[in-house]
C-alpha cells in the first residue's frame, strides 16, 4: 500500500539567493522523492513540496541544518498545503514581490571546490583569476539591480560561451544560476601594465609576483576596489610605499595565504581565528609575534587577512612573497580607487605597475576591519558585511539614517530591515563625500525606495555635511544626539527595544544637546522611551575646539589647566610650543570650547606619558597609550571619583604628573590611567541599581579597557558586534531611535 501523500510549503528568509539555496532545495528534494517547486521570491524562497510524511520531514530538518555555507536562514515559515500531484521537482522563475527586500548577498570569498579546480591543470578554468560558482565569488560588488541576475551585474558584458551556459542551466551543477559564471574562452581576464608595455593573462600574475619579490609597489584590482601591494618583509619596499602615499605611521594592513602563515605573524585566538576565516575574510587585529619594520610603527598588533579572491592564491602561487602588504589604494585618506582610469591616474606615482581585470566593480568596498584581542567587534564594516541586515527594526516607514561626519555609513530600513552601507569615510574629503551621496542613491534604487517617502535621519551637529545633505532631500527630518546614537546602535543590534540600561558613551568628539563638544557620556533609558543623560565627565576647556584632536598637546593645555602642574616644556614632559600657545588661547580665552570629551582625556594622558607630537592619523595617540599599557603587569589604577553626576579626571591627572614627575615606568602608569578608567564605570555602575550596562564610542575599541570591564561585568556587559563601536554605527542607532519618535 502506498503512503498518504502530503503537501507542505516553505518560505525560507534570510540571506537565501545568489548563495546556491535553490540547487541545495532541488537535491534534496530529488533525494527524497520530493515533487513541487522553489522559486525566488522579493522576500526570500518558497517552496512547496509533495510526498510521504517522513520525506517530507527529514526534507524540513536538512533544509535548516545542510543549507549552503554562505546562506544565512533567519526564519522558515511552514504550512501545510493541498495535494496537486506535481510530476516532479522543478525550479520556477523568481518571482518579484513588491518590495524587493530579499537580501543582497555581501561578497564571498573563493570555495574550496574552485581552488581545486583553480589549480588543477585538466580542468577548464585552470588559473583562471574570475573562477567563481554559486558557493562562493562577487555579490554586492557587482550588482547593479535587483533581482540578482546577470543582465543586472557588471558581468552582462560577458556572454556565457557553451559550456559556462550549459552549466549555468543545470540544476545539479555547482554553477547553476551562479550570476558571475565565467571561464578563459568567455569571461574577462587580468592584464599587468608596466612602462615597458603590458602583459596578459597568466604571465600578468607570473609577472607581478616577481614585481613583488624584487621589491615593487603593484597596484592589484579586487573585489571592492584597487590594493597597493608590496613584499611586508622587505622594509625598503614598505618605507617606499609609505612615502609615496603620504601614509607616515598608519598601520598597513597584510595578506597571508593561510591561517597557518597567518598564525606566524600574530596571535589568534578562538574567536579571532574564526573571524580570520570567515566568509567575510575580514582584516583581523591581534597581537604581533613577528616585527616587521615599518608596517605598524610603535604598534604592538598586526592586521592580517587571508587571500579571498581567486587572484590572490595564484599570485601566491605564483611565487609572490609569503606575507604581503595589502593596502587600500588611495593617498591618504581619500576613498579607495575602484574604477581603472581613476586608478591609473592616482597611482602613477605610487605602484611600479597596475594589475588590471576587466570585470568592472560596481561600488567601492574596502577591506573589512575586526579586533580580535579580547571580544571580536567591528572596527570597520565592508566587504564581507555589507549590505547585509543587521537588524528588524519596529518601522513600517522606510527610514534613511545618514550617520556621522567621521567614518560615515549610513543606513536604510525598508520593510523593518535595517541595511548598514559599507564604510564611506571622512565626509570632509570631496571624494568621500561623493561616495557618500552615491551609496544613498545607490541603495535607494537597489531597494527600491522612493526618496519622498523616506524618513531622513541625521546627526544634531549643525556643521556636520551629513546634516546639510538631509535638508537637501525630500521627506521628514529627525535629528538625533550622536552619544544617544551610539548607545542606540548596541540596542538596535540585539533587538531590545525595552531593556533598560544604563548606557556609556565615550568618544573623541560629538555635539552635545547644549551646544558643547560632549563624548564622555552616561544614559539611562531604553530606545522606545528614550535615554537620559545621568552623568559626564568633568567638563574641560578645549583651546582650538576640534583641532585640539589634532596635537595631544594642545588637548592637554585644556585639561591640565584644571590642576596644578609643573613647567610641562622642561623633562621629563618636553611639551612642544604649541603647549605654550594653547595655553595662551585659555588664558585670553578665544577660541576655547567646553567639552565633556573621554577621548580628549585619553590624548592628555598620551601626551604626559611622552605622545607629545602631532597625530597622523585618527586615534593615534590613543592607541599608542594602550600599545604602552600592554606592556605592564596589572597595576592599581589611578583615582577617578564619581560624585554628584560628574566624572573628576583632576586626581588622575594629577597622580600621573606626579608619577611621571618621580620616574615611574611609563608602561605602568599607562595601565593605571587605563584602570582608573575602567574603576571609574564601574563606580557609575554600582551608583545606578541597573542590571544591563552598554558601553560603545570609538574609546571603546580600546581592548584593554574592554577586556577590564568584560572581566568584571561579564554577561550584564553589552557592546557592539556588527555595528562598530566607532562613528561607523551611528546611522544604525539613529535608524533605531528614529522608530520610536
Ligand atoms: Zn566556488
Ligand atoms: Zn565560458
Ligand atoms: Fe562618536
Amino acid at each position: 500500500m502506498q503512503a498518504l501523500k502530503l503537501a507542505r510549503n516553505f518560505h525560507v528568509s534570510g540571506i537565501v539567493q545568489g548563495v546556491g539555496f535553490r540547487p541545495f532545495v532541488y537535491r534534496e528534494a530529488n533525494e527524497r522523492g520530493l515533487t513541487g517547486w522553489v522559486l525566488n521570491a522579493g522576500d526570500g524562497v518558497e517552496i512547496r513540496v509533495e510526498g510521504d510524511a517522513a520525506a517530507l520531514d527529514g526534507f524540513a530538518t536538512a533544509l535548516r541544518r545542510d543549507a549552503p555555507a554562505a546562506a544565512r536562514i533567519d526564519d522558515i515559515e511552514s504550512s501545510p498545503a493541498a495535494v496537486e500531484a506535481f510530476p516532479s521537482f522543478e525550479i520556477r522563475p523568481s518571482r518579484r514581490a513588491s518590495a524587493p527586500v530579499a537580501r543582497v548577498c555581501a561578497d564571498l570569498p573563493v570555495c574550496e571546490d574552485c581552488l581545486r579546480e583553480l589549480f588543477d591543470p585538466h580542468d577548464a578554468r585552470y588559473r583562471y583569476p574570475y573562477i567563481n560558482c554559486t558557493n562562493c565569488g562577487p555579490r554586492y560588488s557587482i550588482i547593479q539591480g535587483l533581482p540578482y541576475d546577470r543582465e543586472r551585474t557588471t558581468m552582462r558584458a560577458w556572454r556565457m560561451c557553451d559550456r559556462c551556459r550549459s552549466e549555468y542551466d543545470d540544476p545539479l551543477n555547482r554553477r547553476f544560476h551562479a550570476q558571475p559564471v565565467a571561464c578563459p574562452a568567455c569571461g574577462p581576464n587580468y592584464a599587468l601594465e608596466e612602462r615597458s608595455g603590458v602583459t596578459r593573462g597568466y604571465d600578468a600574475i607570473v609577472r607581478t609576483a616577481e614585481l613583488l619579490r624584487a621589491g615593487a609597489v603593484v597596484g592589484i584590482k579586487g573585489i571592492g576596489g584597487f590594493h597597493l601591494a608590496c613584499d611586508a618583509r622587505n622594509p625598503v619596499a614598505v618605507h617606499a610605499l609609505r612615502e609615496r602615499k603620504y601614509r607616515k605611521e598608519r598601520p598597513f594592513a597584510l595578506m597571508t595565504r593561510t591561517a597557518v602563515e597567518a598564525q606566524k605573524l600574530a596571535e589568534f585566538d578562538e574567536a579571532a581565528l574564526a573571524a580570520l576565516t570567515s566568509s567575510a575574510r575580514p582584516i583581523v587585529l591581534a597581537p604581533a609575534r613577528e616585527s616587521l619594520a615599518n608596517v605598524a610603527p610603535e604598534n604592538d598588533a598586526l592586521g592580517v587577512m587571508l587571500a579571498y579572491t581567486p587572484l590572490h592564491h595564484l599570485l601566491f602561487n605564483a611565487g609572490s612573497p609569503d606575507v604581503l602588504v595589502m593596502t587600500s589604494a588611495n593617498r591618504s585618506s581619500e576613498p579607495i580607487a575602484y574604477q581603472d582610469p581613476e586608478a591609473r591616474s592616482s597611482l602613477r606615482g605610487i605602484a611600479e605597475a597596475l594589475l588590471i581585470g576587466e570585470r568592472q566593480i560596481a561600488r567601492r568596498i574596502d577591506d573589512s576591519v575586526v579586533a580580535g584581542m579580547h571580544r571580536t567587534s567591528v572596527i570597520r564594516h565592508a566587504r564581507g558585511y555589507a549590505p547585509q541586515a543587521v537588524a528588524t527594526l519596529p518601522s513600517t516607514r522606510p527610514i534613511l539614517a545618514l550617520g556621522a561626519d567621521l567614518k560615515n555609513a549610513v543606513a536604510l530600513v525598508v520593510g523593518g530591515q535595517a541595511f548598514m552601507s559599507q564604510h564611506i569615510g571622512d565626509l570632509e574629503h570631496l571624494g568621500a563625500f561623493e561616495a557618500f551621496k552615491q551609496t544613498i542613491s545607490d541603495l535607494e534604487a537597489l531597494y527600491e525606495v522612493p526618496p519622498q517617502e523616506l524618513r531622513v535621519v541625521h546627526d544634531a551637529h549643525p556643521q556636520y555635511a551629513s546634516s546639510a545633505y538631509a535638508c537637501e532631500l525630500p521627506g521628514e527630518k529627525l535629528a538625533v544626539q550622536h552619544h544617544r546614537a551610539h548607545i542606540a546602535s548596541v540596542l538596535a543590534e540585539r533587538e531590545a527595544f525595552d531593556e533598560h540600561v544604563l548606557g556609556f558613551a565615550f568618544d573623541g568628539t560629538g555635539y552635545g544637546e547644549d551646544g558643547s563638544i560632549w563624548g564622555g557620556e552616561v544614559f539611562c533609558g531604553s530606545l522606545s522611551s528614550g535615554f537620559e543623560r545621568v552623568a559626564h565627565l568633568r567638563q574641560a576647556r578645549l583651546p582650538g575646539g576640534d583641532a585640539a584632536a589634532l596635537f595631544p598637546a594642545q588637548a592637554a593645555a585644556g585639561f591640565l589647566a584644571e590642576i596644578e602642574t609643573p613647567d610641562l616644556l622642561k623633562a621629563p614632559f618636553d611639551f612642544p610650543q604649541r603647549y605654550r600657545q594653547a595655553e595662551e588661547l585659555l588664558r585670553a580665552n578665544v577660541r576655547v570650547f567646553p567639552a565633556s570629551s573621554m577621548g580628549r582625556l585619553f590624548d592628555t594622558a598620551a601626551a604626559l606619558c611622552g605622545f607629545t607630537r602631532a597625530i597622523t592619523f585618527e586615534a593615534q595617540a590613543a592607541m599608542w597609550l594602550e600599545s604602552l599599557a600592554r606592556g605592564s603587569p596589572p597595576v592599581s589604577p589611578y583615582p577617578f571619583p564619581f560624585a554628584g553626576g560628574v566624572l573628576d579626571y583632576r586626581p588622575l591627572l594629577a597622580e600621573i604628573v606626579s608619577d611621571r614627575t618621580r620616574g615611574r615606568d611609563v608602561r605602568e602608569i599607562a595601565r593605571a590611567f587605563h584602570a582608573g578608567v575602567a574603576s571609574a564605570i564601574l563606580s557609575v555602575v554600582a551608583a545606578h541599581s541597573l542590571e544591563r550596562v552598554v558601553i560603545s564610542g570609538g574609546v571603546f575599541q580600546n581592548q584593554l579597557l574592554l577586556g577590564e570591564l568584560a572581566a568584571a561585568l561579564g554577561e550584564r556587559l553589552w557592546t557592539n558586534r556588527i555595528a562598530p563601536a566607532n562613528d561607523g554605527g551611528i546611522c544604525l542607532g539613529q535608524a533605531a531611535l528614529a522608530c520610536f519618535c
